[in-house]
């Protein structure tokens, strides 16, 4: 039998199959956390004129020191409604426009107003506290990249440029399937041999989370039926994320019902732990997930190869999962065949990140991976990882 792909490879192959989402245009309030589809560029200079960093008084810096006539009251939105001439000064707001003929803004904490006058003790210099016009950005360049992720920084960046609308990626269409014939859902009563269906919720949110418009699909017992009925409608979707039922059981009808719907399977098994059995296809443009049924494993199995892939549709131009670098605590065996993703606690240290390992790392423990910052790359090989060792993680949140 060949060998197993390995992660690496096993991404590769995924995203080679990726083709971006056509772009939509949205409006800039539906915006937040959306990829743009193209550069974004600002329809004004910011700031559109220069303004005054602080409340306080706008002069010609050659006046200063001395007592100056106010002759005017700026306040932001309401320009002077003349220029200021030599030896003069009028009170400005933060954020007013500094008047033709001013080069200077004297906070107001530093001067005595009296009489319609202001003492001004020390020198100004030109250009103190005031905002030049287009000092942030000017016209016509470049707010937001393409392929750069709306967060708010951005949002607020966008607005400020007088941004309406902006080109986005269409958000991923994902359908989630959980499959088993044990699974109840939270509420119902447990008969023997039955537990609650926990990957549908932690599916979902990771989906919704990556940029995806979830559908959460009813449960599939372990019938062949029912999973063809179901897998049919998942089918339509961008993606396609199951849960179960692809190792090599009698009851693992995942693989087995996709081919029959025409899903080209790309691979079944990689080198990693957990995760081993996941399962990738595709049925034209649609890209088809069969994630193992182990809690750990399903979520361990997103964060590799589903989230990038869903980065990719969007045209993130960097979709690979991205590794920091940190400490490892406690020494740790590797594993000859398999790259592994320990759960771990993520603390700061005097010396960078430290990671320690949960206990209890088998793939159904859930509950103890509850409380996992952090999943620690522990490469394949012989021998131990030191404690103290230099690793790769990525954070999970
Ligand atoms: P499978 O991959 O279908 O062989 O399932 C592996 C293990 O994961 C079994 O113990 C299942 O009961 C459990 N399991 C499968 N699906 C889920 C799910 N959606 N929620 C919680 N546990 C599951
Ligand atoms: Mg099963």
């Amino acid at each position: 039998m060949a060998p197993l792909l390995t992660f690496e490879e096993a991404l590769r192959e995924i995203l080679a199959r990726v083709r971006p989402l056509a772009p939509e245009r949205i409006p800039l309030t539906a915006a937040a956390r959306r990829v743009l589809a193209e550069d974004a560029r600002t329809v004004v200079d910011l700031p559109p004129f220069p303004s005054s960093a602080m409340d306080g008084f706008a002069v010609r810096a050659v006046d200063t020191p001395g007592t100056l006539p106010i002759v005017a009251r700026i306040a932001a939105g309401k320009p002077a409604p003349r220029a200021l001439g030599p030896g003069e000064a009028m009170e400005i707001s933060t954020g007013g426009v500094v008047p033709e003929g001013a080069d200077a803004v004297i906070p107001i904490e530093y001067v005595v107003e009296h009489d319609n006058e202001v003492d001004i003790g020390s020198p100004v210099e030109s250009g103190e506290n005031v905002r030049p016009r287009g000092g942030d950005i000017r016209a016509g360049e470049i707010v937001a990249e393409r392929g750069s992720v709306v967060t708010p920084a951005r949002l607020g960046a966008l607005a400020a440029a007088g941004i309406l609308q902006v080109r986005c990626a269409r958000r991923p269409r994902a359908a989630v399937l959980p499959t088993g014939t044990e699974l109840r859902r939270p509420g119902e009563i447990l008969g023997a041999g039955e537990i609650y269906e926990a990957n549908g919720l932690i599916l979902s949110a990771q989906l919704e989370a990556a940029g995806a418009v979830v559908e959460l699909m009813p449960t599939v017992g372990d019938d062949e039926t029912a999973h063809r009925d179901a897998l049919e409608h998942a089918l339509g979707a961008d993606v396609v994320v199951t849960s179960g039922g692809v190792s090599v059981g009698p009851h693992d009808l995942v693989r087995r019902v996709e081919a029959e719907l025409g899903v080209e399977e790309v691979f079944w098994r990689v080198s990693v732990k957990p995760g081993k059995p996941i399962a990738f296809g595709i049925r034209e443009r649609t890209l088809v997930f069969g994630l193992p049924g182990n809690p750990v494993s399903a979520l361990v199995g997103f964060v590799l190869f589903v989230e990038p892939a869903i980065r990719a549709l969007q045209g993130v131009p960097e979709p690979l999962p991205r590794f920091d670098r940190g400490r490892l605590a406690g020494a740790r065996r590797r594993n000859p065949e398999r790259d592994e993703l320990l759960r771990a606690r993520l603390r700061r240290s005097e010396d960078g990140p430290l990671l320690e390992p949960l206990s209890g790392q088998e793939s159904h423990m859930i509950a103890r991976s509850a409380g996992a910052d952090a999943l620690v790359l522990v490469p394949r090989g012989e021998g131990e990882l030191a404690d103290g060792a230099s690793v790769e993680y990525l954070r999970l949140d």
